[in-house]
This record gives structure tokens, sequence and C-alpha cells, in this order.
């Protein structure tokens, strides 16, 4: 990138840096911010809903209703009406030895925090940690994706009409823009996107030991247990899987079932699929394949899995898709092995490796043999069975017995694991992600502590052999 663009982005910063030790925002302001950026928002809704469909080629607009509208407006709403308490000071108990002196914690803004968002929900990822910012008391520079350049500009226009760029702000610009952005001094950097991605995000951040939130992806398994209603299971993880065309973090990315499921649970995949999205003459409830890169990706490694001997089934009823709108359909792949691609890296597309278990003890093993997702999935009405695959399984979140609804949840922090991130936002874990937490003593009049300065006497002495007992 020019010398002169850095410039510019490091002016913008400083900018920020100084308006916040100039101001930084109090209770009353944050409450206001949020207040006048749903008011916004929710006034372009519908814009929004236009911009995306047009950036991927199609996008339901109940799915982004739901997906970016619902997710954004509700976490706004739970920040105003939980943040008089997450900012009040905490008071703890201080060790006895320094009684009567006092202990609290108290919830500062860290200051200037960069944001950047990827395209696959290119409103939610950019707004919800700007909330979660904005809540805490921050200034916020906000990058958004490349790849859906109308929602990017509608989220700038968004911005410049509530705030002043000198407080929050939107940088545009491509994948060395974002490199550019990331190696800026901020406060806090919080990164949504791949693992690969997220690696360079926190080599260049680590040279101004800026820390980081890395929001990334992986492989997230879903595992039905034996006895589990198979209709049940399938209608779910169809609804979690083919929402965006499986273009979700969090989607299932593949499924572990007994191998005397199999066939049962295809047959209730192919009804459920048949009846959501099998329209005469194709369905407009079904998003594109955001771009043809992604979209060829996508057909190599279908046709790879095939070439390789697994059984690819495209739902409905051998749906074709369509080339020309990168609409790739709902297909299943029976029979991959862990040599394809599909069953080595995720997925992030509507394909679905169905994979089978003996017994959960190789799901458990298999789900371990890789990189610790960020979300698991278990389809299971057993509780002891339940207890065993989580504590066996370590993952950003887990959601039993449905899909996807743990990331909806404005009181359960959001967040991956290993290689599916570090950190964590969404709520309180949000506020507290942004926020410094700054411990202080307050000493009392009399301080215990003055007994133990030399020179040493008999009472210290004493004193010292009940502390060190
Ligand atoms: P990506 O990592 O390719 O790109 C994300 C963003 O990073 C892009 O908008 C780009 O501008 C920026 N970028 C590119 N190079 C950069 C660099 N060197 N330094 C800094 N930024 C750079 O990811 P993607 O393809 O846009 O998104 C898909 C991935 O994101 C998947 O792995 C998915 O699981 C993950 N994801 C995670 C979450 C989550 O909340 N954990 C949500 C959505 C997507």
């Amino acid at each position: 990138m020019e010398a002169a663009a850095t410039e510019a982005l490091r002016d913008l910063l400083q900018r920020q840096r100084e308006s916040w030790r100039a101001d930084p925002p109090g209770y009353a302001r944050r409450m206001d911010d949020l207040a006048r950026l749903r008011a916004a928002f929710k006034a372009r809704l519908d814009e929004f809903v236009r911009a995306i469909d047009a950036d991927f080629g199609c996008r339901p607009r109940e799915e982004t209703l739901l997906a970016e509208g619902m997710t954004v407006l509700r976490s706004i709403d739970h920040a105003r009406r939980h943040l008089k308490r997450w900012m009040r000071p905490q008071r703890v108990a201080p060790e006895w030895p320094c009684l009567p002196a006092r202990c609290g914690i108290v919830a500062r803004p860290l200051g200037v925090v960069g944001i950047l968002a990827p395209w696959n929900y290119p409103v939610n990822l950019a707004l919800i940690p700007l909330v979660d910012a904005l809540a805490a008391g921050n200034h916020a520079l906000l990058k958004p994706a490349e790849a859906t350049p109308r929602t990017s500009e509608l989220l700038e226009r968004l911005i410049d009409d509530v705030f002043a760029r000198d407080r929050v702000a939107v940088v545009q610009g491509d994948a060395e823009v974002a490199a550019a952005f990331s190696a800026l001094p901020f406060d806090h950097l919080l990164f949504t996107g791949s693992s690969a991605t997220g690696a360079k995000v926190m080599a260049a951040a680590a040279g101004n030991l800026t820390p980081v939130t890395l929001e990334l992806g992986g492989k997230s398994p879903a595992i039905v247990a034996p006895g589990f209603p198979l209709k049940t299971a399938a209608a779910r993880i169809a609804a979690g899987k083919w929402l965006n065309a499986g273009q979700t973090c969090i989607a299932p990315d593949y499924v572990l079932l007994h191998e005397d499921d199999r066939d049962g649970f295809v047959d209730c995949l192919r009804s459920e699929v048949a009846r959501r999205h099998g329209a005469p003459g194709g369905s407009r409830e079904y998003a594109s394949i955001i771009d043809r890169a992604q979209y060829e990706r996508l057909c190599a490694w279908r046709d790879e899995a095939r070439a390789q001997g697994a059984e690819v089934i495209a739902l409905p009823d051998d749906n074709a898709g369509d080339a020309a709108r990168r609409i790739l359909p709902p297909t299943l792949v029976l029979g991959a092995t862990d040599a394809m691609r599909v069953m080595r890296e995720e997925i992030f597309g509507p394909i679905l490796p169905i994979a089978t278990f003996r017994g959960i003890d190789e799901a458990i093993a298999r789900v371990n043999a890789r990189p610790r997702p960020l979300a698991l999935y278990l389809f299971d009405r057993d509780p002891a069975r339940t207890r065993r695959v989580l504590e066996a399984c370590p993952a950003g979140g887990v959601c039993i017995n449905d899909c996807m609804l743990q990331f909806a949840q404005s009181r359960l922090p959001f967040g991956g694991i290993g290689a599916s991130g570090m950190g964590a936002y969404h709520g309180h874990a949000g506020f507290l992600t942004f926020s410094h937490r700054m411990a202080v003593f307050r000493q009392s009049r009399f301080s215990s502590f003055a007994l133990m300065r030399p020179p040493y006497g008999r009472l210290a002495e004493r004193l010292l052999r009940v502390l060190t007992r």
C-alpha cells in the first residue's frame, strides 16, 4: 500500500485517540450512541437487505433480517439494558492482613479499537463487535469486507450519519489495506475471518503489542447419537447448514452418525430439502455463493470427492444448481475419506459430508483428531453420554439438539478455542473484551502494613510468623 495511504490511516487513528483522551465516553454518551446507532440501522434495514442481496447475487430477505437485522438489534438492546450494571465498580474483599483497606475492580475503556470484518455476514460481524466496543466506551475504526462492496459502502454511510469520524469511522479497501490496518497501534484488535489470515493479523498486532480477539473458523462437527430421532436431527442440521448456503463460520461442516442410521438420515435430509427448497422453477430462498472463485473452489472439492470414490448427491432431485447465478445446491457426500479436501479443510459452503461411526468413542476420536472446532453440535437425549462428549471434545461453543442458536444468545460468550480463535465477544463478554479490568486498592487511614517496616521489632516478627504459617 502507498505510504500516503498508510499515513492517512495512522492520522485517523491518532485523531480518534486524541478525541478519546480529551473526552472518553461515559454512561450517558454510550447509551445515546447505541440508541442512535439502533435507530439509524433500523431505518436502513431494507437498504441493507437489498445491498446484501446484490452483493451475493441472491441472499434471501428473511435470512438477512434474521441473521443480520435481528442479531444486531438484539445485541444493542441487550447492551443498553445491562450497561449500567456492567459499568458498576465491583467490590472484592482484600487479603485479611491488609484490612481495613478496600479493593475494587473498575471496567475502563481501552481507547481506540480496530475491527476487521468478513463478507459472509457483513453487517452482523461488523456491527456486533462495534456495539460491544461502544458499550465499553471506546472509539473504533471498522474495516468491512471488500467482497461485499455495496454493503460495506452502506455501512460507511450509516456510521458517518451517526458518528463523527474522530469517534467511529469506516475504512474501505482490499486485503492490502486490511494488512496495513492490522499493523496500526490499536488498543485492541478484533478480527473475524480464516485461521490463516488470523495468524497474519496476530503477527502484525504483535509488533505493537496490540491485544487481539480472533474469531476464526474450522470444521464444526454435528454428531447424531444413536436413538436420536433422525427426522428432527435432519431438519435442524439442514436449517443450520443451508442458511446462507453454508457460508457460515458455525455451520455444521460434517455429520457423524451411527452407520445403521446413515441411509435413514439421508432420506430425511432428502425430504427436508425438498420441503424447504423444492419450489417449482427453483427457489429464491437460497443464497448464492459469494463470488466465482469460491464457487469454483467448492465445485472442485465436490468433484475431487466424486473422482476419489465418494457418492455425491445434489438435493433436491439431482438439482444441478445454476452456475450463472452461483447457486450450488445442498450437496451430500457419502463415503468421504480424510484424504479428500472436503474432510481436510473447512468447507464454508453447501457441501455436507456424512461420515459414520460404530460407537460414540469413535466419534469423539474423529472430532479430536482435528483442530478444536468453533462449534460442536450434538444431537442426543442421553444425559450421561452428552456429558461425556462435552467433557471429551473442547469446542468454542456447543449447541445441543439444534444448530447455530448458541450464536444468538446475548448472555453467552461467542468465541473459538485453539485454531478456531481466541477471546470472545457478545453481551457482557464483549464488554469485558473491550474493557480493562483495572484493579484498585484503597488504603484506609490506618495501614496494617505500617507494622512491617524496618527496623523490624518483635511485633513484626510475630506477625510474620502468622503470615508465613
Ligand atoms: P479471510 O481470512 O480470507 O478474510 C477476512 C478479511 O481479512 C477480508 O475481508 C480481508 O480484507 C482481510 N485480510 C486479508 N488479508 C489480510 C491480512 N494479511 N491482514 C489482515 N486482514 C487481511 O476470510 P473470509 O474468506 O472472508 O471468511 C471466511 C473465514 O472466516 C472462514 O474460515 C470462516 O469460518 C471465518 N469466519 C469466522 C467467524 C467467526 O465469528 N468466528 C465468522 C465468519 C467467518
